[in-house]
C-alpha cells in the first residue's frame, strides 16, 4: 500500500510485471498524454529515428515506468532500465550507453537524483550522441569521444521540481501524468482481476477504485490483498460485501487517504487551527520536504478537495473536517 511502491515481496513483483499493460491499447486513463505519443511514435516509425528523449513526472504509481516499456515496445526497439541513485558513475552509464542498438530506449527512474557528474556526462550523450570515455591511467591517461547509436533517453521523476534547467531542456516531449478517476481505475481494477483469474462484481470494483488515491499501482495492490480474503473468507469471488470487509480489516482510509496525506491534514487542523499555513512551517511540523509535499502529497488533497492554497498559505477545508470527523473550532469565540 506504499505509494512508493517500497517493499514487494517477489511474488508480488512477478503479479506486479503481469498486471503491466503492454501496449497503448492496454493502457487506461491519460487520454492526451497518450494522444500526443502516438502521433511521436508513428512519426518516429515513419521516419525510422529514435524517438525523441521524453520526460515523465508526476506521483508515483501513475504509469510513468510502465509508459516508458510501452513505448519501447510500440517503437519495437529494446529498453534497458536504471535509476538515478544507481547510476552513480559514468562509467556505469557509458557501459549502458555503448551497448544501445539504434533507436533503443533508455530508461532512467528518478532521474532527479543523478550525480551532477553523471548528469552533465549523459548532456553529449542526449545531444550529439557522443560520449568521451577516459582510457588508461597516470600520465598515460586521455580521452577518447565515442559515437553512440542514436537512441531516447526517457527519464522519470516525481519531483520536477528538483530537475536543472539544463536537463529539462535536452527533452523533446515532457508530459505530467494525472491522477485517475474512480471510473477509470475501477477498469483497473477489472481488468488485473481478469488477469488474476479472480471473478469480481462491478459494485466491488469501484469501492477498491474508490479507495486508491487517484493510483493505479494502490489499485492493484489493494485488489490482491482483497483477493486474499475473498479466497480464505469469502467464496472466491470478490463481491461488495467481501471488498467491505476485507478494506475495513485493512485499516483502508474511505478516500484512500495514506499516513502522510493524514498526518498533513491533522496537522493543519491541529497546530494551526485549519490554516492558512506556509509551505516551509508545515513541512518543519510534518517532518517531510516542502517539495515532496507540492510534488506528491499535496496535488491530490486539492484534487479532492480537502486543502486549498491560498496566498497566505495552505487552508484545510470543510471537506477535511467531515472526512476526519473533526469539529471546526469556532474563531468568534473568546
Ligand atoms: P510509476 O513508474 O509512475 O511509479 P508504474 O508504471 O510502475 O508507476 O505503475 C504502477 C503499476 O500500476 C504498474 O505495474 C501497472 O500495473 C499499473 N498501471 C499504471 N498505470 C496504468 C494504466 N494506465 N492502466 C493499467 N495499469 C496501470
Amino acid at each position: 500500500l506504499d505509494p512508493n511502491g517500497g517493499h514487494f515481496s517477489n511474488e508480488e513483483h512477478d503479479v506486479d510485471r503481469a498486471l503491466r499493460p503492454l501496449s497503448f491499447d492496454d493502457f487506461a486513463g491519460q487520454d492526451q498524454v497518450l494522444e500526443n505519443l502516438k502521433i511521436f511514435v508513428a512519426a518516429a516509425n515513419g521516419r525510422e529515428e529514435a524517438l525523441d528523449h521524453t520526460l515523465f513526472h508526476g506521483p508515483p504509481g501513475l504509469g510513468k515506468t510502465t509508459l516508458a516499456h510501452i513505448l519501447a515496445n510500440e517503437l519495437g526497439v529494446g529498453i534497458k532500465v536504471t535509476s538515478g541513485p544507481v547510476l552513480d558513475k559514468p562509467g556505469d552509464l557509458a557501459g549502458l550507453l555503448t551497448n544501445l542498438d539504434e533507436r533503443d530506449v533508455l530508461f532512467i527512474d528518478e532521474i532527479h537524483r543523478l550525480s551532477p557528474i553523471v548528469e552533465e556526462y549523459l548532456y553529449s550523450a542526449m545531444e550529439d550522441y557522443k560520449i568521451d570515455i577516459m582510457i588508461e591511467t597516470g600520465p598515460n591517461a586521455r580521452t577518447v569521444q565515442i559515437n553512440l547509436a542514436p537512441f531516447t533517453l526517457i527519464g522519470a521523476t516525481t519531483r520536477s521540481g528538483l530537475l536543472t534547467a539544463p536537463m529539462r531542456a535536452r527533452f523533446g516531449i515532457a508530459s505530467r501524468l494525472q491522477y485517475y478517476t474512480t471510473e477509470l481505475l475501477s477498469t483497473i481494477v477489472i481488468r488485473s482481476a481478469e488477469i488474476l483469474n479472480m471473478p469480481i462484481d462491478h459494485d466491488a470494483a469501484i469501492e477498491i477504485a474508490g479507495r486508491s488515491r487517484g493510483t493505479p499501482r494502490i489499485a492493484n495492490a489493494l485488489l490482491r490483498r482483497v483477493r486474499d480474503f475473498a479466497q480464505i473468507k469469502g467464496d472466491g469471488k470478490i463481491d461488495m460485501k467481501i471488498a467491505k470487509y476485507a478494506l475495513e480489516a485493512l485499516n483502508v482510509d474511505a478516500h484512500g487517504l495514506d499516513e502522510m496525506d493524514n498526518k498533513i491534514l491533522t496537522t493543519i487542523i491541529d497546530k494551526f487551527k485549519g490554516g492558512p499555513v506556509g509551505i516551509t512551517t508545515l513541512s518543519t511540523a510534518v517532518s517531510e520536504s516542502a517539495e515532496t509535499i507540492e510534488e506528491v502529497y499535496e496535488p491530490f488533497l486539492i484534487q479532492q478537495g480537502f486543502i486549498i492554497r491560498t496566498p497566505r498559505g495552505r487552508e484545510v477545508t470543510e471537506n477535511a473536517y467531515k472526512h476526519l470527523g473533526r469539529v471546526k473550532a469556532n474563531n468568534l469565540g473568546g
